[in-house]
């Protein structure tokens, strides 16, 4: 069987995974030769606030503790945007955001507040929505003269109200989705025209919440559901793999190398996807629970 691509989708959700996370993952990547998609929060690191949680979701402590998130995020970001102020997190740091594009991988919108997308989207008015969208685009075009192509929902949440908006911004594509590989969606009768390319497969912060720690196991796993997709994309957080998990990352680059036809980007992917437009399925948005995360992400309908 012919090898695929794998697509490495790498989200920043916070000012110190800007800062060091990004720089040690674009020397990995050039090491393997490997393009990449940077999904870039611009805004408020208010990963903290995820603390306050903790009152409202058991869900969430089981999962800060089970992941040693303090040990993994380091404790100014634990504490970032509640008892120590938010930072900026990719608009802090413009000449890194330059070198990502510099070194031949996509930027594409991750967020403007990508703790207060995740955590309040669902209740979130249409103009509050375009307002989020609103100011991370300014954000992006502050940096890189450009308009963005694509985004990436934080959290993997999207809404009928994000999913209208985001047609409105006339996207090349957008990755919101947990599986099941690319598709156009629909909610009843309402068809949306934004192409989704969907994330495979588990991430290294939910297989160690499951209790998945030894690291041959984590490397299993993920490259089982790699292998088993139709479209591979790894989601992938510059905070841990450009983080405490860069060794074990570095080692997981290398299977990948081997297992795959090398890497490509979220947007090679959406260009070759919309060059047969008509293939492309339409796919009923819905709402999943996954094994080691807390709350329900979107996804799409495959079966009847
Ligand atoms: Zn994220």
């Amino acid at each position: 069987m012919l090898k695929k691509k794998v697509c490495l989708k790498i989200d920043v959700d916070t000012h110190d995974g800007m800062r060091d996370g990004v720089p040690a993952l674009l020397e990995d990547l050039e090491a393997f030769d490997a393009r990449a998609t940077f999904c870039l929060s611009f805004g408020p690191d208010n990963a903290g606030k995820a603390i306050f949680r903790l009152f409202k979701d058991p869900g969430f402590l089981k999962k800060m503790l089970s992941t040693g998130a303090p040990k993994m995020y380091g404790l100014r970001t634990v504490l970032s945007g509640t008892l120590l102020p938010a930072r900026p997190i990719a608009s802090a740091f413009p000449v890194i955001c330059k070198e990502i594009v510099k070194n031949g991988h996509e930027a594409i919108v991750h967020a403007w507040d990508h703790r207060k997308w995740q955590d309040h989207l669902k209740h979130m008015k249409k103009s509050e929505v375009r307002q989020e969208f609103e100011k991370s685009f300014q954000a992006f075009m502050d940096v890189f003269s450009a308009k963005p192509r694509a985004v990436a929902a934080p959290g993997w949440q999207a809404t009928k109200v994000s999913l209208a908006v985001q047609d409105e911004l006339n996207l090349h594509y957008a990755s919101d989705l947990r599986e099941p590989f690319p598709c156009f969606l629909r909610i009843g009768q309402r068809r949306f025209s934004t192409l989704q390319i969907p994330t495979t497969g588990p991430c290294i912060e939910e297989l160690l919440t499951v209790g998945i720690r030894n690291e041959d196991e984590i490397s299993s796993h993920l490259l089982s559901a790699l292998k088993k997709a139709k479209q591979p994309v790894l989601a992938v957080h510059a905070e841990v793999e450009g983080g405490v998990f860069r060794p074990f990352f570095r080692r997981f680059m290398k299977i990948l190398s081997q297992e795959f036809a090398g890497f490509t980007t979220l947007e090679e992917i959406a260009s070759q996807t919309l060059s047969a437009k008509a293939d492309i399925p339409v796919l009923e948005f819905v709402e999943v629970r996954l094994p080691g995360r807390a709350g329900k992400v979107s996804s799409a309908k495959t079966g009847p």
